[in-house]
């Protein structure tokens, strides 16, 4: 992964957002108190684009950078570069965010390292300040900075980056698969699938995210499943769809493939 922009992003226009629960009002208090927010839930299942929607109505500007462990504190507040007239030392995401005010969206945060992270500590809590060692400069944050961070606990269960002491600064906001009827609703909204479809297209992931027994670190996300009516809808049969949306990205072990396949067979057969 890499730093998806260390400029602002113009959210799609409009970018659709079904919410699940109460989390657009949460979200929208956090921001208010200046509170950090941290959204845990498995891969696919919306917590980029509900950031992506609330940066819109919140109307901020919206900075993502998508976590790793090679991200070094300098890829998240700048570095000097050299240029014609010497060294000059530009903004990285984080230090934009917080000096002209927008949210600085740190997707996957657990995968990146303590040392990097280290740099969110003042800034999470009632200080909001990022000290930059390399200019000597203490920034305050701008009111309308506001920090968001989101991880899957799935796949592993502790929040190696953070400290505990910050991380229960984070107003917390869990995250699952939508309800069978939400899920409809997004998956024939951003593939035009109709609602039959759609329909067939829920019910066999309900199934698939009860398949156990085989190694599966992942189930069968939203996105896959929007993925498969996105080429359904184009018209690439629904099997073949469902085998390159549903099985192949899930898993590489021929029986568990098989599992995954024997569940589709039965809901598209
Ligand atoms: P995450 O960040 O949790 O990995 P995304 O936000 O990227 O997941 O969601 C993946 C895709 O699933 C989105 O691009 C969108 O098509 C769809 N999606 C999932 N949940 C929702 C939702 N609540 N409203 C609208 N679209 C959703």
């Amino acid at each position: 992964m890499h730093i998806v922009s260390d400029t602002a992003e113009t959210a799609p226009a409009g970018s659709f957002y079904h919410a699940l629960g109460d989390e657009v009002a949460l979200f929208g208090h956090a921001a208010a108190e200046r509170l950090p927010v941290l959204i845990k839930g498995p891969t696919g299942c919306g917590k980029t684009r509900f950031v992506q929607h609330m940066a819109e109505r919140l109307e901020r500007p919206l900075y993502t950078v998508a976590c790793h462990d090679d991200l070094t504190a300098g890829d998240l507040v700048g570095r000097h570069l050299l240029g014609s007239e010497g060294t000059y030392w530009q903004d990285g995401p984080l230090t934009r965010a917080v000096r002209e005010g927008g949210i600085c969206y740190l997707d996957e945060i657990i995968e990146a390292r303590k040392d990097t992270t280290v740099v969110l500590h003042p800034l999470a809590d009632d200080r909001r300040v990022l000290p930059l060692d390399a200019t000597g400069e203490l920034i305050e944050a701008h009111p309308d900075f506001l920090l968001v961070v989101s991880y899957n606990p799935g796949y592993r269960n502790l929040m190696k980056g953070l400290k505990p002491s910050t991380r229960q600064r984070f107003v917390a906001l869990s995250f699952g698969y939508p309800d069978a009827a939400a899920e409809r609703q997004i998956v024939a909204r951003e593939s035009g699938i109709d609602a039959a479809r759609a329909e067939q297209l829920v019910r066999l992931a309900t199934d698939l995210r009860r398949l156990d027994g085989h190694d599966l670190e992942e189930a069968a996300s939203t996105r896959l499943l929007v993925h498969a009516a996105r080429l359904i809808t184009r018209g690439v049969a629904p099997l073949a769809a469902c085998r390159a949306c549903l099985a192949e990205p899930l898993s590489d072990e021929p029986a568990a493939l098989e599992a995954l396949m024997d569940v589709v067979g039965a809901h598209l057969g």
